[in-house]
């Protein structure tokens, strides 16, 4: 699809990190984006500063998310492009690897649950309720209907030391890819999943100035940490191609191949 003046689009999380990066480079096309997130101060701000409109919305509500949906589509009209980058990370951020982290003995059931409700149900309700909106538009010139990315990360493939909770939900990110693509085909409606490696956001703010150098040195090229606009092309290229499709991509400066 060809992101123009015509279209709509919806980024979730977009007050912060890549979910900003993204709303800024979709507005740079000309589009128009809402911004979903929770951070009314940030999404406002930035929703002012592209254009856009934001939307105060928790992920996790039903109803929330509906509404937020009708407010965008009122202003906007039906979105054609959904990226989902609501998330929380689920635990530590500077552990040794030689360390037990102690998740399991602490049990901690409701850090557990909070992210798998953010980070796996709030993608799906999010991306069901887009779909849904989206198989009632005319096709574009060739067949497609929508695209909608999700973000999961390399810990769907990997783990995460430390955040087994967050590992977890984004590998529930990760498998739904492949098949709710393959319903969604039927309707015109791409869906794919962007699995970024250490990105430099808001989100890994705290982390020790040592362990970031450390992990950038280890990220065989270009040795530095993802950025939000590294992220954002990879939506831009993922929506000009169209036979991309159900597909789980690494954006990861091909960090599994760091020596250990
Ligand atoms: P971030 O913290 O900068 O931004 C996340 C945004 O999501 C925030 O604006 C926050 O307010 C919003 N949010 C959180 N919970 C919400 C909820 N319940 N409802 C609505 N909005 C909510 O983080 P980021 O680094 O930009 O991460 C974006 C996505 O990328 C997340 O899903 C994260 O798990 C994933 N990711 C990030 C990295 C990384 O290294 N930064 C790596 C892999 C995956």
């Amino acid at each position: 699809m060809k992101l123009d003046s015509s279209m709509a689009a919806v980024v979730t999380g977009g007050a912060s990190g890549l979910g900003e990066g993204t709303a800024r480079a979709i507005a740079a096309t000309g589009a128009r984006v809402a911004l979903f997130d929770m951070n009314a101060e940030k999404g406002e701000a930035i929703a002012a500063e592209i254009g856009g409109i934001f939307c105060k919305v928790d992920v996790t509500s039903d109803e929330e998310v509906a509404a937020a949906f009708a407010k965008a589509r009122a202003a906007h009209g039906q979105e054609r492009l959904t990226v989902n980058c609501a998330g929380i990370a689920s635990g530590q951020k500077t552990v040794s690897r030689k360390k037990d982290t102690g998740e399991v003995r602490a049990h901690d059931m409701a850090t557990f649950e909070r992210t798998v409700r953010i980070n796996l149900f709030g993608t799906f309700r999010v991306l069901s309720q887009s779909a849904l909106g989206m198989v009632g538009l005319e096709p574009l010139e060739d067949g497609e209907r929508g695209l909608i990315v999700n973000t999961a990360s390399v810990a769907a493939q990997d783990g995460q030391i430390g955040q087994a909770a967050y590992s977890a939900s984004k590998g529930g990110v990760y498998a739904m890819t492949l098949p709710i693509a393959r319903d969604l085909a039927q309707e015109g409606i791409r869906v794919n999943t962007i699995l970024p490696g250490i990105m430099w956001t808001p989100m890994m703010a705290g982390m020790d100035q040592k362990i970031q150098d450390a992990l950038a040195a280890a990220i065989p090229f270009p040795s530095r940490l993802g950025k939000p606009s590294d992220y954002a092309s990879l939506v831009l290229e993922l929506a000009r191609n169209v036979y991309i499709n159900g597909e789980c991509i690494r954006l990861d400066g091909a960090i599994r191949l760091a020596p250990r």
